[in-house]
C-alpha cells in the first residue's frame, strides 16, 4: 500500500514536471509570436545611418496654394470637380479626371504622405522636399511628436500639413474599442495642438481603415470634424525593416502610372534611411510624368477604403 502510494506520488510528480515544462515552452513561444509577429512592421527599428550629403543648405521656399494654417479645415476643390459627388470617391475622381484629360484640362496630382514620424529621418525628408520644392502631408504619432517638436514646426513652416496618426500607435490599445480609438486620437489632437497651435483635422488610422474601423466609427469620426484619409499607392517601405531605395521608387512609380490622383504612402519612422534617396527619385520621375504635388487639403474627396 505504502509502495503503491509512493509510486503514485512519483507518477504525479513526473506528470506535473512534464506539464510545467510544456507550459513554460508554450509561454515562451507565445511571447515570441506576440513580440515579433504582432508588432506593427513600421515600428521595427534598425540602426540609423545617416548620409551627411543629404544635409542641404537651408533656403526659403514658397509653396503656392497653401490654405490658412490657422483654420486647418479648408478643403479646396480639385480641378474640374463639383461639390456633391457621391459614390465610390476614388472611381468618381478617376472618371472625372479621365474625362477632363481628354480635353487636356486637368493636371495629374500626387499627394505625398508620410506616416509614423517624426524621427531622425524626418529632417532628411524635409530637406528633399525643400530641394524639390514640393509640399507633403505628415501623419505623425503624437507621442513621438513630443520628442521632436522642432521637426513638426519646421514641416509647418515649410508649407507641409500635419495630420493625426494617433497618440500611441499601439494597435491593441487603439483598436480595442471605438471609445479607445477616440480617446487616443483626442489625446494626439491635444498634444499636436500645443506644438502647431491649431487643431489638425486630417486623420489616418494606423494600418488604414480596412479591418480596423467600422463604418459607424468612421462616420462618428467625421461628425467630430476629422477627415479620414487612406491611400491608393503604397510604397511598401514597411515590407522589410529597410527596403532598398530603388524598390520603393519602383513600387510607387508602377502604381501611380494609371492614376490622376495618387495618394502615396511612405513611412518616415525610425531607421527608414533609404527613404530620402527613394523620395528624390520618385519626385523627379513624377514631375517628368507631369504630376503636380499638393497637400491633402487640396484633395476633393478623401480616398477611404472602407465603404462610406
Ligand atoms: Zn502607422
Amino acid at each position: 500500500m505504502i509502495r503503491e502510494l509512493s509510486t503514485l506520488k512519483r507518477t504525479i510528480g513526473r506528470t506535473a514536471g512534464f506539464f510545467s515544462i510544456v507550459f513554460l515552452i508554450a509561454f515562451i513561444a507565445f511571447l515570441i509570436v506576440d513580440i515579433v509577429l504582432l508588432s506593427p512592421p513600421e515600428l521595427v527599428q534598425s540602426k540609423l545611418t545617416t548620409n551627411p550629403s543629404l544635409t542641404l543648405p537651408i533656403k526659403p521656399i514658397e509653396i503656392p496654394d497653401q490654405p490658412d494654417p490657422s483654420t486647418d479645415s479648408a478643403i479646396v476643390l480639385g480641378p474640374d470637380l463639383e461639390p456633391g459627388e457621391t459614390g465610390n470617391n476614388n472611381q468618381v475622381q478617376e472618371k472625372k479626371f479621365a474625362e477632363a484629360d481628354k480635353n487636356k484640362q486637368v493636371q495629374k496630382v500626387a499627394y505625398l504622405t508620410f506616416d509614423d514620424g517624426p524621427s531622425d529621418i524626418t529632417p532628411y525628408v524635409l530637406d528633399i522636399l525643400r530641394e524639390q520644392q514640393v509640399p507633403a502631408t505628415f501623419f505623425v504619432i503624437a507621442s513621438l511628436a513630443q520628442n521632436y517638436p522642432d521637426y513638426i514646426r519646421r514641416a509647418v513652416a515649410d508649407g507641409h500639413r500635419i495630420g493625426n496618426h494617433t497618440y500611441s500607435h499601439k494597435y491593441r490599445l487603439i483598436y480595442s474599442s471605438p471609445q479607445a480609438f477616440i480617446d487616443d486620437i483626442s489625446h494626439a489632437e491635444a498634444t499636436l495642438q500645443t506644438i502647431i497651435g491649431y487643431r489638425p483635422t486630417l486623420l489616418r488610422a494606423p494600418g488604414g481603415t480596412v479591418g480596423n474601423l467600422s463604418k459607424t466609427l468612421a462616420s462618428e469620426l467625421r461628425s467630430m470634424g476629422f477627415i479620414l484619409h487612406d491611400w491608393n499607392v503604397d510604397s511598401k517601405d514597411t515590407m522589410a525593416a529597410l527596403m532598398p531605395a530603388e524598390k520603393i521608387r519602383e513600387n510607387v512609380v508602377e502604381q501611380t502610372k494609371s492614376k490622376h490622383v495618387a495618394v502615396i504612402l511612405f513611412h518616415d519612422g525610425p531607421g527608414k534611411t533609404t527613404l530620402p534617396e527613394a523620395l528624390r527619385s520618385v519626385i523627379t520621375e513624377l514631375k517628368q510624368e507631369g504630376y503636380q504635388f499638393k497637400t491633402l487639403d487640396h484633395l476633393y474627396q478623401p480616398i477611404v477604403a472602407i465603404d462610406r
